[in-house]
């Protein structure tokens, strides 16, 4: 992928992505020279004159100097114009739903974060927008519900969760603005370290700051980062009516967890993908999921849009679902949790846990297996890793025998 034409008006956007996770955005006080960006605890501003505020800040809902250095960073980050940060990744992606009337359509892609497809059928379906979902891997699907019609956004997640499965997000866009719709991309677990839609031509990416960005598991956020003002100007101005806020602290929060986005990301990948190799050399696995194996079906793709393959890798145990949690209740630096990017590892049953909600036929017709594990692969030791990993096996091992007994 190419280096972004820097926006000038980002200070400190300069230099490659590693530096500016580090510098974009984030200016020391000019009054005392602390290096940190303060946590402005503030609710309101003073103004010089009636309606004249002393640098566009009037009430926390609508900006916040702190919020403000955060989108700076991330939309620096993402080689997007602007940023806008929000209470959660669900609330960002709601702010864009407040852009459509009744009778607009969104397309979407059929193995969406599970959170999502509640927000859209289930919020704003009753509102008479209408979504349509559709295997994204699959263009000419994409471009079939697109011709439908009076479509607003083509929203995709890529890699999606837990299925692993890409998007090809050039040819996706294409698409969505020969139809006349916005091309939304959910970039919470490539991170624009890894990959930039808006340079492959989306409009607009849409973040979970909760997973990796943030990366300590210690906050809930959500991002909307995009080029277009007056798309800006729109999400905005229903941000501040809808107030769905992000507070200072927790941007402080997700700005400590940017500044080392390059390095986190580089060890979850090398041992997301250690993780996958040691999984498909075991007869007891039956499948590895992760773009970063020759098995995968688009790891081409993965190669063409993406820079690394991420921290996330899922597998199918052969004994099914006892083997799977044979192997949760074993592991020991794999936590049992559901969500994910931070820098311990995780580990979880998406069938009993994540996805639960979908009913068992249609996630077994997504895809989505009884057996199927999920590892959030973190920043620890590697061979603690692969170790804590032989342990699962051992105790899914045992499910085995004891299956075979029975039988
Ligand atoms: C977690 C997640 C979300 C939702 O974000 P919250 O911060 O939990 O609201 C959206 N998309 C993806 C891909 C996620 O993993």
């Amino acid at each position: 992928m190419s280096e972004p034409t820097p926006n000038s008006e980002i200070p400190h956007n300069r230099g490659r992505i590693d530096t500016r996770a580090v510098h974009a955005g984030q200016v020391s006080d000019e009054r005392n020279g602390a290096l940190m960006t303060p946590v402005y605890f503030n609710s309101t501003y003073e103004q010089d004159s009636p309606g004249v505020p002393r640098q566009g800040y009037e009430y926390s809902r609508t900006t916040n100097p702190t919020r403000t250095a955060l989108e700076l960073n991330l939309a620096s980050l993402e080689s997007a114009e602007w940023g806008l940060c929000f209470a959660s990744g669900l609330a960002a992606i709601a702010s864009l739903l407040h852009r459509c009337k009744a009778g607009d359509r969104v397309v979407a892609g059929n193995d969406l974060y599970g959170g999502t497809h509640r927000l859209f059928t289930r919020c704003y379906g009753q509102f008479g927008i209408e979504f349509e979902f559709v295997d994204s891997t699959d263009l000419a699907a994409v471009e079939a519900a697109l011709a439908k019609g009076n479509v607003r956004y083509l929203h995709l997640e890529s890699p999606t969760n837990p299925l692993l499965r890409l998007a090809d997000i050039e040819a996706c866009a294409k698409l969505a603005h020969a139809a006349g719709a916005l091309c939304v991309v959910d970039n919470t677990f490539a991170t624009p370290y890894l990959q930039r839609p808006l340079e492959l031509g989306a409009d607009l990416v849409v973040h979970s700051l909760t997973k990796y960005l943030g990366g300590h598991s210690d906050v809930v956020g959500g991002a909307i980062l995009g080029r277009d003002p007056k798309v800006r100007g729109e999400i905005a101005y229903y941000q501040n009516a809808v107030g769905a806020q992000f507070g200072p602290m927790d941007a402080f929060l997700v700005m400590r967890g940017t500044k080392t986005l390059a390095v986190r990301m580089e060890r979850h990948c090398s041992n997301a993908l250690a993780v996958a190799r040691h999984l498909e050399a075991s007869d007891l696995v039956d499948r590895v999921i992760y773009p970063g194996l020759t098995s995968h079906p688009q790891h081409e793709l993965a190669g063409r849009q993406m820079s690394g393959f991420g921290g996330m890798v899922s597998f199918e145990l052969s004994g099914g679902v006892d083997a799977g949690v044979a192997f949760c209740n074993a592991t020991e630096v794999f936590t049992l949790a559901e969500s994910l990017g931070g820098v311990e590892s995780l580990i979880e049953v998406p069938p009993i846990m994540t996805h639960a909600a979908i009913p068992a036929q249609e996630r077994r017709a997504a895809g989505l297996q009884d057996g199927l594990v999920r590892l959030s692969v973190g920043i620890e030791h590697v061979d603690d890793l692969l170790d804590d990993i032989d342990r699962g096996l051992a105790a899914a091992a045992k499910t085995l025998a004891k299956a075979s007994v029975r039988s």
